[in-house]
């Protein structure tokens, strides 16, 4: 295989992990060198239709990451060059059929999945969401589409960043319903997939089929709207689509990243109308609520082993403070680290405790802590809030310097290893308890307050780069 070929293979998996399994099957994996330079490529795609949709969503993307895998730039062009499946079941390109047999000749349509339904995770059901100050809106609109026989808000809009619940409320509300009503039919697509289907009905003009499936639902949820971004006519078409559904009652879930009104890409008037019904977001995680996650989570992994001896396997309430002080980006995350700590203490057959658990996940945590001293924190919050380094320490409690020093404290617990004595020691020998109070009391104000909020998340940004 050639050196461009190898790149582009890591490449490839690069972007499986962004965009997923069913997108990358569907857009990125056809794709194959057809001619390589030193800093220039060139790429086969199967169909027209493939390229233009990889062109616009996956192009810019492609030269990124191809630049970061070879260290420089690169350019990268398509070309549509059909492929047949050669014996050894990989792609081969047809010498027989020039690019444009393909510009002349009706594609006949692709045979595809029909089924308006993506699997849902049997995991992810209301019983096993924990709920908390940050996601409770979410969660009560979600318990209510499941739990009425008509749309009681429509569309429910949901948003949050990554990993804090969207995807899993989602498939709770469908495995609800199906409980509930059997009779009732829900229909679940990621945005891609949807947009996908819709596409290419509209190119094989099988609008007419794929209406009548979508007739077909009570409840139809695209997930992760933000990557629907055309500009072409397709948002014009889902608009009516999405009226026409409305119109007929039908209960309508979007989730995306953002809010409706900060999604890009998207015309005005779609905007509008998808933020014309209940629009909930899920706010980033409170430490109480990543230790119930932590709690309830525990609980499922044992349950989902097989071996008799995990129900015996016990988890210190340290570890789980802990996990739940230090990993704050998103559920996600923390789950991932709660399993490989019990992956670790049953492969190695000892206890699972404090030690153990931060040199399993020593990895993880040590980006942040590897320069970071609870000096570097004081010195870049005091500049940040223009106070004196030494009001760090100071016995001064007026407002001006109490709050900034509360943010070193809440981070200097989240971004070193430090217990929460050291850390009132170097705040002028104050009291755990003290830190304590500032952890949580910071941790309120960014649930309450979203400016305070982005101003904590930029000096951690600032610190941790
Ligand atoms: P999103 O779609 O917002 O990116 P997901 O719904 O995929 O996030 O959630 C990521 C992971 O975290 C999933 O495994 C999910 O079960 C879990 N999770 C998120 N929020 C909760 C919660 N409140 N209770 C239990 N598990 C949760
Ligand atoms: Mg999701």
């Amino acid at each position: 295989m050639g050196q461009m070929e190898q790149q582009w293979e890591h490449v490839q998996d690069r972007l499986r992990g962004e965009i997923g399994d069913a997108a990358f099957r569907n857009w990125l994996q056809p794709i194959r060198v057809v001619e390589a330079h030193d800093d220039a490529v060139c790429l086969g795609v199967p169909t027209r239709f493939i390229r233009d949709w990889v062109v616009t969503h996956y192009a810019a993307r492609i030269r990124e990451v191809w630049a970061e895998v070879q260290g420089a730039p690169m350019e990268v062009s398509f070309v549509v060059q059909p492929v047949r499946r050669g014996a050894s079941g990989l792609a081969e390109p047809d010498p027989a059929a020039a690019p444009e047999v393909i510009a002349v000749a009706p594609e006949p349509a692709p045979p595809v999945d029909d089924a308006m339904a993506a699997p849902l995770d049997r995991r992810f059901t209301f019983d096993s969401f924990v709920v908390g100050k940050p996601n409770e809106f979410a969660w009560a609109a979600a318990r209510r589409i499941a739990e009425s026989d008509i749309p009681p808000f429509n569309p429910l809009f949901l948003y949050s960043g990554v990993g804090l619940g969207k995807t899993h409320l989602m498939h709770a509300i469908a495995w609800h319903i199906r409980e509930r009503d059997p009779g009732r039919t829900v229909g679940y697509l990621s945005a891609e997939k949807f947009m996908y289907r819709f596409i290419r009905a509209l190119r094989y003009h099988d609008m007419m089929n794929f209406k009548e499936q979508l007739r077909s639902l009570d409840v139809l949820m695209i997930d992760d709207v933000q990557f629907i971004s055309d500009k072409d006519s397709t948002q014009e078409e889902f608009f009516h689509t999405f009226n026409a559904l409305m119109d007929q009652g039908k209960q309508i879930v979007i989730s995306a990243d953002k809010s409706p009104t900060e999604l890009q890409g998207i015309e005005e008037r779609l905007k509008s109308r998808l933020g014309c019904g209940l629009v909930a977001d899920i706010h980033p995680t409170s430490y109480e609520l990543r230790l119930g996650i932590l709690e309830s989570k525990v609980e499922q992994i044992k349950a989902e082993q097989a071996r008799p001896d995990a129900a015996d396997i016990i988890v210190p309430p340290k570890v789980l403070e802990f996990l739940a002080h230090k990993i704050t980006t998103n559920v996600r995350e923390l789950e991932g680290a709660l399993r490989r700590v019990f992956a670790h203490a049953q492969l190695i057959g000892r206890d699972i405790t404090l030690e153990g658990t931060q040199e399993v996940l020593h990895d993880l945590l040590r980006t942040r802590e590897r320069h970071l001293t609870i000096d570097a924190i004081q010195k870049e919050v005091a500049q940040h809030f223009n106070i004196k380094i030494a009001d760090m320490s100071s016995p001064r409690r007026a407002r001006a310097v109490a709050r900034p020093r509360q943010i070193a404290m809440y981070l200097s617990k989240q971004l070193t290893a430090r217990s929460l004595p050291e850390i009132g020691r170097k705040f002028g020998g104050r009291d755990h308890t003290t830190v304590m109070h500032a952890v949580k009391k910071v941790e309120e104000l960014i649930q309450q307050d979203t400016d305070f909020a982005e101003e904590v998340d930029l000096l951690r940004r600032m610190l941790e780069n």
